[in-house]
């Protein structure tokens, strides 16, 4: 017992020090913009962290450890790098849903409404990547009003895939993107909760 108590602890410390991590860098290098923009240039969205990067997937992949997963899926651009890593650490397929008008000549399609943008894009994915039966994992950069994970709860509808769960890796709390996906019935988890963004200062939730 005491041994497990301690393998326990240790691996509580382990998790702690990934979040501890992810929170201090959005501290450290996150730039705030007017509308509820968060920018991180610095390690997700631009220049990025490969080994934050790794240790993020770590610990989506260990809260969904008791979760059935054959396909990992995302949005591109910005979720590409969290999904690839994902795929790399389980060995599954990664499939991005594209914006982009396609050549695609049987595809799945739904329109989603991008707030960075101010317009609204078509996003496809091909049937051929996107079956029933498919028990899928989405995971992006970030959850604002939940308007690319409605998207994407609607093509995995299209498709007869069972979503299994949705991973963000910074979640706007105050845009409460949440409630579009609890409310579909879809588990959502996100790494470092950002309760606002107020006079351009972040605050974090706490653990
Ligand atoms: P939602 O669809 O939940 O409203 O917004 C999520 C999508 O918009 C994400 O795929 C993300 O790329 C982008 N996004 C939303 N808010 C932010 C933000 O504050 N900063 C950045 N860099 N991207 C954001």
């Amino acid at each position: 017992l005491v041994l497990l108590l301690a393998i326990n602890s240790q691996h509580r410390q382990t998790i702690n020090c990934t979040m501890k991590a992810l929170r201090d860098r959005i501290l450290k290098d996150g730039k705030c913009y007017p509308g509820g923009i968060l920018k991180v240039d610095k390690f997700i969205n631009h220049q990025m962290d490969p080994n934050l990067m790794k240790r993020i997937c770590v610990e989506f992949i260990r809260r969904y450890a008791s979760t059935e997963i054959n396909k990992i899926i995302t949005i591109e651009a910005s979720g590409i790098a969290p999904a690839i890593m994902m795929g790399f650490l389980l060995d599954l397929p990664v499939v991005f849903a594209k914006k982009k008008p396609s050549t695609m000549a049987d595809m799945l399609s739904t329109t989603v409404f991008s707030f960075t943008k101010q317009r609204e894009y078509h996003v496809v994915i091909s049937k051929e990547y996107l079956r029933e039966g498919d028990k899928v994992l989405f995971v992006d950069d970030f959850l604002a009003y939940g308007n690319a994970a409605k998207g994407i709860i609607d093509l995995c509808k299209q498709a007869g895939a069972e979503l299994v769960g949705m991973g963000f890796i910074i979640e706007k709390a105050f845009q409460h993107g949440r409630e579009v996906i609890e409310q579909a019935g879809v588990r959502c988890e996100s790494l470092a909760i950002i309760e606002s963004l107020e006079n351009c200062e972040i605050k974090l939730k706490e653990d």
